[in-house]
């Protein structure tokens, strides 16, 4: 027997349609690519949505057309979001940072008809031009007097489509499973694959980031700023969930950098924020060099990557921002898991709830987990078991857009999604990644974890980044060679950085040798490159062979 429960589809125009009517004078800044900051309403920002949406049909975009934006985290890139899919189109967010190949693949592939960009992203598509077949044209995201001069075909501006526009668009009554949104994996392992989100997996998504313990805890009386880009996994779904929670939302445009970041976390007086490690190191050190405090901010979102130990403990202890490490993948839209602390925890000493804070979390109501060895076979959740991490849910990907092998891959019998994260799961329910299933070393028939050695060695004081990466030995078949960054003005040694780590891993997991170098190579999504990385040190001879 069904339930007599109305029907009515989840799709993403109602997102902002709530907050305009309920949270109609609640702000969205953003600092504008053109320099100053830009405020506005919800209110507002809902009445260009509707423009745009008709500009965009004018255009003559229709249902299940692609339409990409290559922007930063602004205003007219969140009013993008609602216009293409609401109208039944799918708003396929490109990230600049990949290689010029990868953007030429991903465009080709998902055979885009309008690329809408940012000033800052005009020269890179002029070179990229001539390859990109399908697209029919450019909407440049600025207004008359900030037009550039630019070779691309029929380039139009954004602010002169919406101008003679109407305010009122009727949304179609679409299904909810359509598509309205499209991601491609940064393809640090082979080409770039392509995640297709559907209204309805979004709104359920945005409804769970905005509840305490599944992330964010957005409501409407927080100010959230997206420190992850918006062509990265719809930085992690904040502008839906901002919307739909009411809260105030702070776009931090181009700038990424630690004393940008601080200017608008205090002028906005922004309490929560979300985005990789990488960010919150530039953060911290613009923090510790300039002697100013955060005066605000309660809670920070990292992931993307692991956390290390001496990040959270800094922002803890020096700046009382409470630390939730979260886990996700693009196939995932992209939030799996969270660590907000459990209340039965609060009691524990300081480093004993850290050693909680910096595994990657329980699983968000709605995502399933299992853990499997290489047969397949289900291992238990014991602290110690270690697998392949597979997950299921109703915001995680069933297959890939236009990729039947990758599908084929990635997928097994019952439908898990095969995530390549090689964790533990304790009996909470702590998920602790171990590595990437591509980055054990595999040494003498046993594993180890290069994300153990590298937060191990992150702990040194002179030592601003690590990563530890599988050298090919010809007893122990690989070993670990740790490549590191040191602080600025530090001199370490290797035998000091290994001396360092006896304590703290096993005797044969210590690194056989220790390069110095002034930077480490990092992917279009702020993660160490270890594909890079192994290129780099191809061949290399360690000491030990
Ligand atoms: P992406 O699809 O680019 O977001 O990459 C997803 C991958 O990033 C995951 O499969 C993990 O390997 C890694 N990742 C995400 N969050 C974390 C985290 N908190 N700790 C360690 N690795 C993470």
């Amino acid at each position: 027997m069904h339930g007599l429960m109305m029907d009515t589809p989840l799709l993403t125009p109602s997102l902002i349609v709530y907050a305009a009517d309920y949270h109609g004078d609640t702000e969205v800044v953003s600092r504008s690519v053109e320099g100053p900051i830009h405020r506005y309403s919800y209110r507002e920002a809902y009445a260009r949505i509707q423009r745009l949406a008709n500009a965009l049909t004018r255009l003559g975009v229709r249902e299940g057309d692609r339409v990409a934006t290559m922007a930063w985290n602004g205003y007219r890139h969140f009013e993008l979001y609602f216009a293409i899919s609401g109208i039944g189109a799918i708003c396929h967010t490109i990230n600049p940072r990949l290689f010029h190949e990868q953007i030429t693949y991903i465009v080709n592939h998902a055979e885009d008809r309008f690329i809408f960009a940012d000033i800052t992203f005009v020269e890179l598509l002029e070179s990229l031009q001539v390859r990109l077949g399908a697209v029919e044209g450019y909407v440049i995201m600025t207004d008359a007097a900030h037009m550039p001069e630019t070779t691309l075909p029929d380039a139009m501006c954004y602010e002169t489509l919406l101008e003679r526009e109407a305010e009122e668009f009727a949304w179609p009554a679409l299904d909810e499973n359509t598509a309205s949104a499209l991601c491609y994996t940064s393809g640090t392992t082979g080409r770039p694959k392509g995640a297709l989100y559907s209204h309805r997996s979004t709104v359920l998504h945005s409804l769970s980031v905005c509840t305490v313990d599944n992330a964010i805890a957005l409501s409407s009386r927080v100010t959230v700023l997206p420190a992850v880009p918006m062509f990265h996994v719809h930085a992690w779904g904040i502008p839906y969930a901002a919307p739909a929670s009411g809260a105030k939302l702070v776009l931090p445009g181009a700038r990424l950098d630690g004393e940008s970041l601080y200017e608008l976390l205090e002028d906005e007086r922004v309490t929560h924020t979300a985005g990789v490690p990488t960010v919150w190191l530039g953060l911290l050190d613009y923090l510790r060099e300039s002697g100013n405090k955060l005066n605000h901010l309660e809670d920070l979102l990292v992931g993307g990557a692991a956390a290390p130990l001496s990040l959270i403990r800094e922002f803890e202890e020096d700046h009382g921002v409470n630390i939730v490490h979260a886990w996700g993948m693009t196939e995932m839209s992209p939030v799996g898991t969270t660590g907000r602390l459990k209340r039965k925890f609060e009691s524990l000493s300081p480093e004993a709830r850290r050693e909680i804070k910096r595994k990657q979390g329980r699983a968000i109501y709605g995502v399933e987990l299992k853990i499997v060895d290489d047969r397949g076979t289900r291992l238990p959740h014991d602290g110690k078991s270690v697998g392949q991490l597979m997950v299921r849910g109703p915001w995680i990907a069933r297959a890939y857009y236009k990729d039947p092998d990758a599908t084929a891959a990635a997928f097994d019998d019952e439908g898990w999604f095969a995530t390549g994260d090689v964790v533990n799961i304790d009996p909470e329910g702590h998920v602790q990644i171990t590595d990437r299933a591509k980055d054990l070393i595999k040494s003498g028939g046993e594993w180890i974890s290069s994300i153990d050695l590298e937060n191990a060695a992150a702990g040194h004081p002179d030592l601003a980044e690590a990563a530890v990466i599988a050298i090919a030995h010809p007893k122990w078949g690989e070993r670990p060679l740790l490549v590191a960054v040191p602080r600025k003005g530090a001199q370490p040694t290797g035998a000091a950085v290994v001396d360092f780590l006896r304590d703290k891993v096993a005797k044969w997991w210590l690194p056989d040798d220790v390069v110095f170098v002034d930077e480490l190579p990092h992917t279009a999504t702020g993660k160490v490159s270890k594909l890079k990385l192994r290129e780099r040190f191809a061949g290399y001879k360690l000491p030990t062979e």
